[in-house]
């Protein structure tokens, strides 16, 4: 009999914590998505740092529950909210460092055109203590202008990453996953920019879409998949995406929202998510999957705080296609890594 898996725990590369939880107590109407935006600026502008530390702290308890050690969420610093979310995530970054490691990301998420007095804000986010940033590259009528400023807020701030919600209406005229690569080059940034969603490389020509995937792959250029997204656009091309040599890392993406209603924080049920959506049943295709789940950084910062937690997450499961079957919730303990294969590698 094979031993049941052990893992040091899964990484969670993007959700928006700060707005998540708003639904329940807000009921979930089926409406254009920019109906629903604003609802969800109307529920931000009553936020209370309180009221947004109890929520986010609801979904991490669950994301511990089930074995997450890594959560990269983006906050919203706008106008609107202001920096209450910066603040009341920094703490729970704080509370829960011993068993989580959160990074925030001020995050653009109304975009300059409407609301230009975010930008000194995001200056501000980053200065509180915030590691990345992030932008929108179809939030504003000039994607192209918005990337450029995005970058020199982070130059400006020494920020160590950024982050772009990437051609999320997956409209081929939105395509400017090839120019944030090639911006990312010009200004000496490989591997510290992650590029969320990638809709539009679904809908370009086959051509189109492998030029750009070598683009991504050159600049080192990571991409993020959410696999819930499919409930209102496509999923990128992530096959592709890998045979080009690009690092593909998971998110759960908002939970409990006018956008994504549902969401345990299992990191397993959005893999499993994205293994039925784009088949990934190969065994080879599943041990991908369930590489950029537990992959963890073998240098710097986040290294150092991963490393230090003295626990494991063990489950049940004795093959990773029963894991990915299952889902399980992991029990937590203090016994040595004794998993075979699959994670000796890390
Ligand atoms: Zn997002």
């Amino acid at each position: 009999m094979s031993n049941p898996i052990t893992i040091k725990g899964l990484m969670n590369y993007h959700a928006h914590i700060d707005k998540g939880g708003i639904v329940p107590p807000f009921v979930y109407r089926d409406a254009p998505a920019s109906e629903r935006a604003a609802w969800t600026r109307e529920a931000k502008a009553s936020f209370t740092v309180e009221d947004i530390k109890a929520r986010a702290s609801a979904i991490i308890e669950n994301m511990i529950r089930y074995g997450t050690v890594y959560l990269r969420t983006h906050v919203d610093v706008d106008p609107i909210v202001g920096l209450k979310g910066m603040e009341a995530i920094l703490e729970l970054r704080e509370i829960y460092k011993d068993r989580i490691a959160i990074d925030a990301v001020a995050f653009a998420q109304e975009g300059f055109d409407r609301f230009p007095e975010s930008e000194g804000l995001l200056h501000e986010a980053l200065r509180m203590g915030a590691h990345g940033i992030g932008g929108h590259t179809t939030m504003d009528q000039d994607g192209k202008q918005h990337i450029t400023k995005i970058f020199e807020i982070a130059e400006a701030e020494n920020a160590e990453f950024i982050e772009f919600h990437t051609d999320e209406t997956g409209k081929e005229e939105h395509f400017l996953q090839p120019f944030l690569a090639e911006h990312t080059i010009q200004r000496g940034w490989q591997g510290r920019v992650t590029a969320i969603h990638c809709s539009s490389l679904a809908n370009v020509s086959e051509a189109a879409a492998q030029l750009a995937a070598k683009l991504t792959a050159k600049a080192d250029v990571k991409v993020t998949i959410c696999p819930t997204a499919i409930a209102t656009r496509s999923l990128t091309r992530v096959k592709m995406l890998l045979q080009e040599g690009v690092q593909i890392r998971l998110g759960s993406d908002n939970i409990g929202d006018f956008f994504n209603p549902f969401g345990s924080g299992n990191m397993l049920h959005y893999a499993q998510m994205l293994a039925y959506i784009l088949r990934f049943y190969e065994p080879k295709e599943v041990e991908t999957i369930m590489d950029a789940l537990i992959s963890q950084p073998v240098e710097g910062r986040l290294h150092t705080a991963l490393s230090s937690y003295d626990f494991t997450y063990k489950y049940k499961a004795s093959s990773i296609y029963e894991l990915l079957t299952h889902a399980e919730a992991p029990e937590r303990c203090r016994e040595i890594l004794t998993s075979p294969d699959l994670l000796a590698r890390r």
